[in-house]
């Protein structure tokens, strides 16, 4: 018999970092996501029946990118704000299902695909 499970990881503190208006704050927190996500693929390379999807519920602190250089593998950064935008946010996925988790959609989007994905039929539907 085949289990599912859902995982969810949060790279929380890269928000903590926006709302500081510390760049090396947002950087390192997602190297750290980064890595995480690294562990992730390399589970899913043995267990093909697996798909990652990596998004975020919002962004923080308006990040601007106003300058650098390709060269030197430098950027120059703002922040426009110290709290949560409307700026959009990607969406990366891999695996079975992945072609479902593109695109633009309202955050509320994941919860109905991730139900459907995983053949979860729930009594009472959490709203
Ligand atoms: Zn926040």
């Amino acid at each position: 018999m085949t289990r599912a499970f859902f995982l969810m990881v949060e790279g929380s503190q890269i928000d903590w970092g926006g709302h500081a208006q510390n760049i090396e704050y947002v950087v390192t927190e997602m190297m750290d996501l980064d890595n995480a996500i690294g562990v992730a693929a390399n589970f899913a390379s043995g267990n093909k029946n697996t798909l990652i999807v990596v998004t975020a519920d919002h962004e923080t602190g308006g990040i601007a990118l106003t300058g650098g250089s390709m060269t030197d593998h430098k950027v120059e950064v703002k922040f426009t704000d110290g709290d949560h935008t409307a700026v959009m946010v990607p969406i990366f996925s891999f695996g079975p299902g992945a072609e479902k988790f593109s695109g633009i959609h309202d955050n509320t989007f994941f919860y109905e695909e991730f139900l459907n994905l995983m053949k979860i039929q729930l009594s009472q539907p959490v709203k």
